[in-house]
């Protein structure tokens, strides 16, 4: 079993990116630019956006974070989103999700200047992507993507089952895999809460994705020999032998299913660090595009 070691990945990528800003400030004379607005103190959001704006610093990109009260109106948050649309120093807008309760996330998304939506969430990014043209995609399927390359896992042919159907893991993912080409040409079985006998259509799977939220929920008995796992769930589970309190638990229950795997994702440090490098890739593309 070799382990998919998302952190390593990310580093080496990082050095590529930094190059590839570094060239770029040299011909633009100003740095690519990400902007993240996070609305309430939820400590996962607040942790997503300090790492993001850890990965800009490192590769030499400007961040900002405009930090806003939970209380705020659906027209405040929409007045936010339209003048960083606006503001020619911004390549890259993210709005951190989950909103508060009382916030419609869709009519945020559908805020945000198409050409700006580095986490590819705008209908028409999600548009082109299903139709295979040029378009930012969904960061943490992109990163799944890279990650499979990066370890040269063969993908044509291959009969890829993910478990969960939401916006911005599970259906990018299926359309990335199942495309025609490189990195795709997968048999894609889409899986979600109405799947009848899931744990039969898992063990079809030669790539497993697990992609629910539901810790530990992925059990060997759901995985084929030597199967390709890659475990995209990030819980917050209560841990008071922790220094923070808590720990991170994925989707599969890593100890029973590793053994019956020929590779696997951690968590941490699987699909998390990959998911920031598409952040950072679609920002250097925007910024790109930009200039052009
Ligand atoms: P979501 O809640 O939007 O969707 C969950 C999906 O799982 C739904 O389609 C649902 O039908 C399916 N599901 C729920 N229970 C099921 C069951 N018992 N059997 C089969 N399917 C079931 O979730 P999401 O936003 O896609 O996130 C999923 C997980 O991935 C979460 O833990 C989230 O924190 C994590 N995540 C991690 C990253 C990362 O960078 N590593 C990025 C995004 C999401």
């Amino acid at each position: 079993m070799v382990l998919l070691d998302g952190k390593a990945a990310a580093e080496a990528m990082k050095k590529d990116i930094a190059g590839e800003v570094a060239r770029w400030i040299g011909e633009c004379g100003r740095k690519p630019h990400l902007a993240a607005i996070v609305v309430g103190q939820d400590p996962a959001s607040l942790t997503y956006v300090r790492n993001k704006e850890n990965d800009c610093r490192q590769v030499g990109m400007d961040s900002s974070v405009y930090r806003l009260s939970a209380n705020i109106s659906q027209e405040g948050l929409i007045e936010c989103v339209r003048t960083l649309n606006e503001d020619p120093a911004v390549d890259g807008l993210i709005v951190q999700l989950p909103l508060p309760g009382h916030l419609n996330e869709q009519e945020i998304i559908e805020t945000i200047d198409p050409s700006k939506d580095v986490d590819g969430f705008h209908p028409v990014n999600v548009g082109r992507m299903v139709l295979g043209l040029p378009s930012f995609v969904s960061a943490t399927p992109a990163g799944i993507s890279d990650l499979l390359d990066y370890y040269r896992i063969p993908t044509r042919g291959k009969e890829c089952v993910i478990i969960g159907r939401s916006n911005i893991v599970g259906k990018p993912l299926a359309n990335l895999l199942s495309r025609k080409g490189p990195g795709g040409d997968c048999t894609v079985t889409l899986c979600h809460s109405q799947t009848a006998d899931l744990a039969k259509v898992c063990r079809r799977a030669d790539i497993l994705v697990a992609a629910l939220g539901r810790p530990l929920f992925l059990k060997a008995n759901m995985v084929k020999e030597g199967a390709v796992v890659i475990d995209v769930g990030i819980t917050r589970i209560e841990d008071k032998s922790t220094k923070s309190g808590f720990r991170l638990a994925g989707d599969v229950d890593f100890e029973a299913v590793a053994p019956r795997c020929s590779y696997i994702t951690p968590v941490p440090g699987g699909v998390g660090p990959m998911t920031r490098i598409s952040l950072l890739k679609n920002t250097l593309q925007a910024a790109l595009k930009r200039n052009q």
